[in-house]
């Protein structure tokens, strides 16, 4: 064997690894110094802000209403000279464009003086406004080119932070992204959007609760679940270097069926990484709390505890660079696409999501006395009545090429959105639907009525780890959220749809009570009717059967199965109305968006088709070859002996058959990509969905099988059991 093996080269490369680290000293310097030490927090505003200054920057912060532009400049100094103290050189504007990654463009604090020398200059004006030119990140057509410049806006409610570089820093001020006419070009401005009309909407219910909240604001928790694979594994397989998941791989004798990983104990390099990680993040004023080994041999999760969702959303995209990079140092690569191996579990993002107001209230924390249970359940209601009217819009908030290989399969949630509440919270449900709810079947035997509601326990009931969206004793889990992708879209659709719901009920109880109900007697008559409403969505048993699945269909609910559908509802009706009713997108953002996700979809299974064509006819195909010009050699040898054979010419025979329909698999792929439809946007995703993909498993069927058939030694691409338990 003459050419080299990039498999065997790797697993000797990783046979010779040691973990080397050592870099952190939590002795030295203690965690609670560490954290937040690279963010310009309010404490380090409140020491170099001139006290108006000061004083005004967080009314705006708490408010989130518009900078003055009056103290931008003292901001701005007083930003850079603690970032120039921290190492900083650069700033940059860092904003989320629609690829659902970060963007940033960098530039030097140093200004050159007519004397030959150079300052340090940072203006307000530099702080407040960017002019990326940055014409080429996807717009849906929002930027005709002549005027294809967006602009960066300051969001002073998210702090600006300095991420270190092996040679030096840069001072990261985070932004919106905006077109000139006002479109929103990126993530973050519509879960601004959302943020401010939820929080209109639940400050008018939480006033008829006499309750004397000034702000709702949203929580957001996301758990992030990823693999780490080696180096020089990734390295060596084109589908992942390219594409982020495997394209073929022959199943494992030994998968996750032992389920010997789950909160197993965790390998010294991977612990390395998270130890780093945590440390980069710690330093960033993310707050990271838990790690462990998920189910899958080779994946994880980490999690913080939840921030305001704006805050949240800007730091789990910190958690996805932070990760990648750690993983790199320690010559591993983390895989964040939903599903990197087949038959394994792939990864989401449980979305956990909550509103609570200015003075500490977790409005989804069941309470103490009948009158915090009676709001408890009207917000309660709101979500669940949210979810019904607008379940595919949530669809649609995580639908991806990548997340459509995950939804469904392995542990996932299906496609089809209900919500799980528990046993003791649907009883109550139950009862309310009937207007007379007497007993709360945990509680004992109490008489309520809905001004004296049963005590609801946290944690009330099981967790149902097949729901897609379940309510956990105080919070919501969306869990449908693919593991790639940005949380700031999911979180925009929630906050939106539930303030709908939330405008809904103010709008009903505000009637009901200027006519004379008060706040019990008004509830006592909408509760019931809307509870009736919204009963379809609450689905407790188990959403991986076909039996859901038909129930499902027989309750009305949408079974979007594949990202192609859930994508178009961005222009429905519905959510046109909606979206536009409450500012969070304009008519021209949702079309843009909706060209944008089936512009990504398309491409997405473009790039992998073409891939894997290419790792068929260049890696697979010559390894079976020369294994069967080695099998065909050894029979002619025997022959020539007067040796029969038979058992081995019908193995010869099978090879050679496994080969010619590989062959012909592989050329109807070619044939496939090659005559790609083009009659629009809808229609080519449509192609990849209904043509492209199919061809790819058809393929993918015959070199898995040939992977199984063909010589180990002449196998080049790192296999499923591999890449899977060697670290
Ligand atoms: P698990 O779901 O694994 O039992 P936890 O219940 O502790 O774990 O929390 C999971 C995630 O939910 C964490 O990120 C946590 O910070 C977040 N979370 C907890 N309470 C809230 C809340 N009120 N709003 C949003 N997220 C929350
Ligand atoms: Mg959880």
């Amino acid at each position: 064997m003459s050419q080299t093996n990039m498999r065997k080269t790797a697993i000797s490369a990783i046979a010779r690894n040691v973990v080397t680290g050592g870099k952190i000293d939590y002795c030295s310097k203690p965690i609670k110094e560490v954290f937040g030490e690279h963010v310009f927090n309010e404490e380090q505003r409140r020491q170099r802000l001139p006290k108006n200054v000061y004083k005004v920057l967080q009314k705006t912060i708490q408010a989130g209403e518009e900078l003055d532009p009056s103290i931008a400049d003292a901001v701005a100094v007083a930003m850079k000279d603690w970032a120039i103290e921290h190492g900083a050189t650069h700033y940059t504007h860092w904003f989320q464009p629609m690829t659902g990654l970060t963007a940033e463009k960098h530039d030097s604090f140093l200004s050159p003086t007519p004397e030959g020398g150079a300052i340090a200059e940072f203006s307000g004006k530099e702080l407040v406004r960017g002019e990326p030119d940055a014409s080429s990140f996807p717009s849906g057509g929002l930027r005709a080119t002549f005027e294809a410049r967006g602009y960066t806006a300051w969001d002073p409610s998210s702090p600006a932070f300095i991420l270190d570089n092996p040679n030096g820093a840069t001072l990261v001020i985070p932004t919106m992204f905006v077109s000139w006419t006002g479109d929103a070009l990126d993530k973050k401005t519509p879960l601004l959007r959302s943020i401010e009309a939820l929080n209109k909407q639940a400050l008018r219910v939480l006033k008829l609760f006499n309750n004397p909240a000034k702000r709702v604001c949203t929580t957001v928790g996301a758990e992030q679940e990823y693999f780490l694979i080696d180096k020089n594994f990734f390295f060596a397989r084109p589908d992942l270097l390219t594409c982020g998941r495997t394209l073929l791989g022959a199943k494992p004798p030994k998968g996750q069926e032992l389920e010997d990983q789950y909160f197993g104990s965790i390998p010294d390099r991977v612990l390395a990484i998270m130890a780093e990680m945590e440390y980069e993040l710690m330093r960033l004023g993310v707050p990271i709390k838990t790690r462990h080994n998920e189910v899958a041999p080779g994946q994880y999760e980490i999690a913080p505890i939840f921030e305001e969702a704006n805050l949240a959303s800007d730091h789990q995209m910190l958690v996805m660079e932070v990760l990648r990079k750690s993983a790199n140092k320690y010559g591993m690569t983390c895989l964040m696409h939903e599903k990197p191996f087949a038959g394994i579990n792939g990864s989401g993002k449980h979305n956990n999501w909550s509103m609570c107001t200015d003075t500490g209230e977790n409005l989804l924390n069941p309470g103490d006395t009948p009158h915090a249970n009676a709001q408890f359940l009207v917000f309660c209601s709101a979500v669940c009545r949210a979810v019904f009217m607008h379940g595919a819009l949530l669809r649609l908030s995580v639908s991806s090429a990548s997340n459509d290989h995950r939804l469904g399969a392995n542990e996932a949630p299906p496609a089809i959105i209900s919500i799980y509440l528990g046993e003791q919270l649907s009883d109550i449900f139950h009862q309310l639907e009937t207007g007379k709810p007497k007993s709360s079947r945990n509680g004992g035997d109490i008489e309520i009525g809905l001004t004296m509601l049963p005590k609801i326990p946290r944690d009330a009931g099981d967790r149902n780890r097949t729901s897609p969206f379940a309510f956990t004793g105080n919070k919501f889990e969306f869990r449908a959220v693919g593991s790639s992708q940005s949380i700031a879209g999911p979180n925009t659709v929630l906050n939106t749809i539930v303030a709908e719901s939330l405008d809904y009920i103010a709008d009903r109880l505000e009637a009901m009570m200027k006519t004379g109900d008060d706040i019990n007697a008004a509830l006592q008559k909408l509760m019931p009717e809307m509870v009736r409403e919204f009963k379809p969505i609450l689905f407790d048993g188990d959403n991986y059967t076909v039996e859901w699945q038909e129930e499902a269909k027989r309750r009305g609910l949408p079974n979007l199965s594949n990202s192609v559908d859930g994508i178009v509802q961005a222009t429905t009706k519905d959510s046109l109305s909606l979206f536009t009713k409450y500012k969070v997108y304009s008519k021209r953002e949702l079309h843009s968006r909706q060209d944008i996700l089936l512009e990504n979809y398309s491409k997405a299974i473009n790039i992998e088709a073409l891939t894997l064509a290419m790792m068929c006819r260049t890696m697979v195909l010559p390894a079976a070859v020369r294994w069967q010009k080695d099998f065909a050699g050894a029979l002619t040898a025997m022959k020539s002996a007067g040796i029969e054979s038979p058992a081995q010419v019908k193995t010869l025979d099978k090879l050679s058959k496994t080969i010619a329909e590989f062959i012909e698999s592989v050329e109807a792929l070619d044939d496939i990509v090659a005559h790609q439809p083009h009659d629009g946007v809808l229609e080519h995703a449509k192609y990849q969905r209904d043509v492209v993909l199919p061809a790819m498993g058809a393929t993918r069927v015959l070199a898995d099988k040939l992977e199984l058939m063909v010589d180990d030694g002449y196998w080049p691409l790192p296999t499923y059991r591999e890449m899977l338990f060697i670290r």
